[in-house]
């Protein structure tokens, strides 16, 4: 091999850019190192939590990763020595490498809610913010509640994962309470002082298909959350549900967390190469970064950085020049029901002058109305973006 590169986590960002790196420079040795034995996607996610499918159906093996020559480790990284240039891991031998890819997604700030540390981490409370246990979980609970019964989605403060995840969930629970218990509601507390995505096109649909199912509170962020009592609180009244989903604030995730630079919460990189801007030569990807203005946190980003990262580090270990100026795109699809969905789409340059990716004008914008169409562009696109990931 000309290089040792070792990527940390397997999810949209790792994943991509561990194939793309054996893709392009097979004399490259590429590890990947992800705890979890198989995939889960969280795009698609919502609707298992609605009953609109099963969990098997987001749920991909590795194994195609290892097709194209990378090194799957099933472990833990518990720390990186970045002068010693290796990865630490909880059961193997530590993992040397010349080149390191960072890209473990976001762990949550439990301790930001009174009454979450113990019971967030237990699940007792239930975010389904990863995808796994707790999205099937949070699926049986809303089975179990009755009709009548108030189901309390709670969204902390942007930046955090998927900027249109929490109002889509609401809508997608909201049509299963149509059809299923069609006295219950959808109490949505946003942290945010409005809604943080895709605003007009939730509204109309919630006002035209689920009138008085869904309540939309503004500044509305939960500070603590009475676990015994059920009762969520705010900074001036209390919200009572049946059923509460509390998303907590979000960082980067642990291991990447000795990188984080910006707000206590996120690695600032450059956007070239995606590199620390603490310590170079560690790209650092996906959820985990503090993004340019106008780029969420999504997978089809992580898996557009993947790609972006790959390449600067086959040019880094191949002693090429690196791309000085990457484009990378982003579409977050939405369902507002079963089948119809809404989508925002963005393209964002790297702009010499501010060195930083700007969005560029004209380019991307929003679904005119939601559609049945973009139901089956949204499904092709989470097959087709776990193919590009994984296969
Ligand atoms: P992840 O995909 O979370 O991957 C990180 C991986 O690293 C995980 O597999 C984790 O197990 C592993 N890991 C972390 N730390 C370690 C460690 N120390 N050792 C070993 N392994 C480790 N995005 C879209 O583009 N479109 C959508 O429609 C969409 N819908 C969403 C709906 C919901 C409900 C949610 C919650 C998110 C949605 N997203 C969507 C956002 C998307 O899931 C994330 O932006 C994306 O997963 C980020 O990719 P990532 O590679 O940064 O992190």
């Amino acid at each position: 091999p000309i290089g040792r590169v070792v990527v940390i986590g397997g999810g949209f960002g790792g994943a991509t850019t561990a194939k793309y790196i054996r893709l392009w420079e097979p004399r490259i040795e590429v590890t990947l190192v992800e705890r979890n034995p198989e995939f889960i996607s969280c795009p698609i996610s919502n609707l298992v939590v609605a009953g609109y499918k099963n969990l098997s159906e987001i749920t991909l093996p590795y194994d195609g990763l290892a097709k194209h020559g990378v090194k799957l480790v099933r472990d833990e990284a518990t720390a990186i020595d970045f002068e010693k240039k290796e990865v630490r891991l909880a059961r193997g031998a530590a993992l040397p490498y010349d080149r390191l890819v960072v890209a473990p997604g976001v762990d949550f700030q439990f301790e930001k809610i009174g009454g979450l540390a113990e019971a967030g981490p237990a699940g007792r409370v239930l975010h389904a913010w990863k995808a796994g246990p707790q999205t099937t979980e949070l699926r049986a609970r809303l089975q179990a509640l009755p009709d009548g019964g108030v189901f309390a989605i709670s969204i902390p403060r942007a930046p955090y994962r998927c900027p249109p995840g929490p109002y889509e969930r609401a809508s997608v629970v909201a049509a299963y309470f149509k059809q299923h218990k069609p006295r219950s509601k959808v109490l949505i507390l946003d942290a945010n002082p409005d809604i943080v995505s895709k605003k007009g096109l939730f509204v109309k649909a919630w006002n035209e298909l689920y009138p008085g199912i869904i309540e939309y509170r503004a500044n509305a962020e939960v500070v603590e959350f009475d676990v015994r009592g059920n009762v969520a609180k705010g900074q001036v009244e209390d919200y009572k549900a049946d059923l509460f989903n509390i998303i907590p604030p979000q960082q980067a995730g642990r291991i990447a967390q000795p990188l984080i630079t910006v707000n206590n919460q996120w690695v600032g990189v450059e956007f070239q190469t995606w590199e620390s801007t603490k310590v170079p030569g560690v790209h650092v990807i996906g959820d985990a970064i503090a993004a340019a203005p106008g780029m969420p946190k999504s997978g089809f980003q992580a898996n557009n950085h993947g790609k972006v990262v790959a390449d600067a580090v086959v040019a880094r270990l191949t002693g090429q020049p690196v791309n000085e100026s990457p484009i990378i795109a982003n579409t977050c699809y939405s369902f507002v029901s079963d089948k119809e969905v809404v989508h925002v789409a963005s393209v964002h340059k790297w702009n010499a002058e501010q060195k930083t990716l700007v969005p560029v004008a004209g380019a991307g914008g929003l679904s005119a109305a939601r559609n049945e169409l973009e139901g089956v562009y949204a499904l092709s696109w989470a097959r087709n973006i776990w193919a590009d990931a994984l296969t």
